[in-house]
């Protein structure tokens, strides 16, 4: 197996709900609900699932911007959930995030120059000649130019605000990007270019991305193996093709089923999720998916579904229990 870059152990974020004037606490959110997967070095892991199944919270959990309530997060053997401010202010140099709405993740007052340079004055690299020197170089990369490191945020389109974006999350030379709906803001002819412009810089700088979006058919484009969650549980994770052609689990199936082909004589027949996505305040017994699974069984009710391995395939739920 290709080396690892990031194992992720039983993630869980429960947010606390509190009421009345002292706040006391009155039950949880299970953000995200003992979540566990891998990424291997130069790969792209793609994390899909409706608003609110935590997947943009997985992303924020893997950079320690909020901190878990149980599980490991270790990369490159360090465990990032253990770590001292110190340490992890160190390790934010080889994890940098791309963030879904470019415009509000850019300070409208400073300019792209000053944008970019950030990072680098926060870890301390290089002098102000090099710094410059490196805008100039990630400007080109994502296909601006070097007099845009002038010019403010409001000046660009959307496509181009994000290609600052991604310039800046490259200042530091990171080894992991987490991609958090990066081109779900965009219009549907500047996905594409995005997306080409990420598999370039991939390649280019041997990058490792987690792609986190809720539209499957962006997902596919880009990445290698993708997971799947549902009020905060990973319930399908496998190859790109694998998922794509022979998804397992129902809530899968049903999402892929509504991804448009682009054979107009192939003709699918979209699979209804039945009823409202539940709250992660109140979430499911058993499998959380069974208020609206079309082949719910009695014990989905009751017991949370463990995960299958059918080669590198995995898949939380019962009805694959051998
Ligand atoms: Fe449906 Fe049961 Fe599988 Fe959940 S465990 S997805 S309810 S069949």
């Amino acid at each position: 197996m290709p080396e690892l870059l990031l194992e992720v152990d039983g993630l869980k974020k429960y947010f606390p709900i509190t009421s009345g004037l002292f706040g006391k606490k009155t039950g949880e959110v299970k953000a995200v609900d003992a979540v566990s997967f891998y990424v291997k070095k130069g790969e792209t892991l793609g994390i899909v699932g409706e608003s609110g199944c935590g997947k943009s919270t997985t992303g924020r959990l893997l950079m320690r911007l909020i901190e878990a309530s149980d599980g490991r997060i270790i990369f490159e053997d360090k465990e990032i959930t253990k770590m001292s401010k110190h340490e992890l202010r160190k390790i934010r140099r080889d994890i940098q995030m791309v963030f879904q709405d470019p415009y509000a993740s850019l300070n409208p007052r400073h300019s792209v120059q000053q944008i970019l340079e950030e990072p680098l004055i926060v870890h301390g690299i290089g002098t102000k000649e090099e710094r410059q020197k490196r805008v100039k170089e990630m400007l080109e990369v994502v296909g601006l130019s070097s007099y845009h490191a002038k010019r403010y945020p409001h000046q660009f389109s959307g496509g181009q605000r994000q290609r600052i974006g991604i310039a800046r999350a490259l200042m530091t030379k990171p080894k992991l990007i987490i991609a958090d709906e990066p081109v779900s803001a965009l219009d549907v002819s500047i996905q594409a270019q995005v997306l080409n412009l990420m598999k370039d810089i991939q390649e280019e700088f041997k990058l490792t991305y987690i792609f986190i979006a809720h539209d499957l058919g962006v997902v596919r484009h880009i990445s290698d193996r993708v997971g799947v969650m549902y009020l905060g549980r990973l319930i399908e994770l496998a190859d790109s093709e694998e998922l794509y052609e022979n998804s397992m689990h129902p809530y899968t199936k049903a999402l892929l089923s509504a991804v448009p082909v682009p054979d107009p004589d192939l003709k699918k027949q979209p699979i209804l999720i039945e009823g409202e996505l539940p709250s992660p305040a109140n979430p499911p017994s058993g499998c959380a998916f069974h208020t609206r699974c079309s082949q719910v069984m009695d014990i989905c009710k009751s017991s949370r579904p463990a995960e299958h391995n059918f080669n590198g395939h995995y898949v939380a739920c019962h009805l694959y229990n051998k």
